[in-house]
């Protein structure tokens, strides 16, 4: 594959932009290589600046379960934009868009609009200090929630995959509240309860965990997480910004049955614009500034233009019969590429909650961010770069998930496959 224009344009951004990306995990550092410029993308597919196409198990990172440039969301934005992008003033679409997340989500019933997954998961945090009148929040290694200052503590994603531990420019002093501890480890929370229970405003999580890889939650954890929080009158926050209308329709905490009280999302609610939510009970959203007193505001929040293209997604959503389809050809792909790989004897865990997964280059099942970094991230590098050449974006990191979307066919799973397998035996 020629990568000619695209190197010559990494050479321009890296000087005008800090490592020549707008978001860290775009950078191909930790694969060995150099970022892909795109120029557009339709179902499934994207094509590049030099003219190569390549099946997209990125998908912008989550928001695009639907593929690249879907139908129903194109023509809600060329139906909206005429009117113009944004008053500052309500609009009718707002209301439908949060009756559409509470009729969506288990849990909520009442919803703010923001512009990103890092907005509603601050938001949801300051929230529930606020609420509580408590300062301790805990959190769990590999899980990432935003960049804000206080949840940058042992952070997945660009953080696992850069290998740093927290970031300077965070002071001490704003992270002395956090407490992260290890993931899909109960005891670990029950003995910090029994010790500080009646000081944690609120335990976060990602119910499935997606950004050190996936990482689905053990037998009972989110059950037991719940039970800690009432007994301890402790918030219990899911940040189901990666999981939230593509796990199930209404998230993981409609696949497990354990309900937060607060929820966060973003990624898939906005159709491929930038929006973010948090939602919980009445009662907790009272709080909320200028019902309540707990501040939180934003000059573009709810704007029309990005309402009516995530709208016009989980509309589409609402059929559950999408996520059976989802279902079926995620396992499909799985299992084509675990078979492909124990034919060519290369160790791989594959860890999977519906259309979000995860290839491990692990010789054991990966439970927690202890176990995700014992993943032969080399391995990964090398695999990364023959399904480039293979014409198959994955993500440029071992920590990160997999996405498949309902334009991705069957013969597109097929080609992967077969990708797989020849990258299988050049490792
Ligand atoms: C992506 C992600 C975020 C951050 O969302 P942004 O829109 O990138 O700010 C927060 N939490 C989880 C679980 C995420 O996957």
């Amino acid at each position: 594959m020629n990568f000619t224009r695209s190197r010559s344009l990494y050479d321009e951004a890296v000087q005008y932009i800090p490592g020549g990306v707008n978001s860290p995990v775009r950078s191909c550092k930790a694969v060995g290589t150099k970022p892909i410029f795109v120029t557009s993308g339709k179902g499934c597919h994207i094509t590049d600046v030099d003219g190569n196409s390549y099946i997209d198990y990125v998908c912008s990172w989550g928001p695009l379960i639907l593929g690249h440039a879907p139908e129903p969301v194109i023509k809600a934005l060329k139906n909206t934009l005429p009117g113009g992008t944004s008053f500052g003033i309500p609009t009718p679409i707002e209301i439908e868009m949060a009756k559409k997340i509470v009729e969506m989500v288990p849990s909520i019933e009442k919803v703010r609009m923001v512009n990103s997954g890092t907005e509603a998961v601050m938001s949801a945090i300051r929230l529930a200090r606020g609420y509580t009148g408590r300062s301790k929040i805990v959190k769990f290694d590999g899980c990432y929630h935003g960049h804000s200052d206080c949840l940058l503590v042992e952070a997945g994603s660009g953080v696992a995959t850069l290998a740093i531990p927290g970031s300077p420019g965070v002071p001490e002093n704003l992270v002395k509240d956090t407490i992260s501890l290890p993931y899909n480890n109960l005891d670990a929370v029950k003995n910090l309860a029994k010790d500080i229970g009646s000081e944690i405003a609120c335990i976060i999580l990602e119910p499935v965990a997606g950004n050190m890889g996936v990482v689905p939650p053990g037998e009972g954890y989110l059950e037991g997480l719940r039970k800690i929080c009432d007994d301890n009158g402790i918030v219990l926050i899911f940040d189901e910004v990666m999981t939230g209308f593509r796990v199930s329709r209404g998230g993981a905490q409609e696949l497990y049955g354990v309900y937060p009280d607060i929820t966060c999302l973003g990624k898939v609610i906005g159709g491929g614009m930038p929006v973010g939510a948090y939602g919980g009970s009445k009662e907790i959203m009272s709080s909320v500034a200028p019902e309540g007193n707990v501040y939180q505001a934003g000059t573009l929040s709810g704007n029309p233009l990005a309402m009516s293209a995530g709208l016009a997604q989980l509309e589409v959503l609402s059929d559950p019969a999408i996520y059976k389809e989802l279902e079926e050809k995620s396992a499909y792909l799985e299992k084509g590429i675990m078979d492909a790989a124990r034919k060519s004897g290369v160790d791989i865990h594959a860890n999977r909650v519906g259309s979000m997964g995860c290839v491990f280059f692990n010789n054991r099942p990966v439970t927690d961010f202890e176990s995700a970094k014992k993943s032969d991230t080399g391995k990964y590098a090398s695999f990364f770069r023959s399904m480039l050449e293979e014409g198959v974006y994955l993500a440029p990191s071992q920590f990160e998930a997999y996405f498949v979307s309902t334009a991705h066919e069957e013969k597109d799973l097929d080609k992967t496959i077969e990708a797989a397998a020849r990258a299988f035996k050049m490792l």
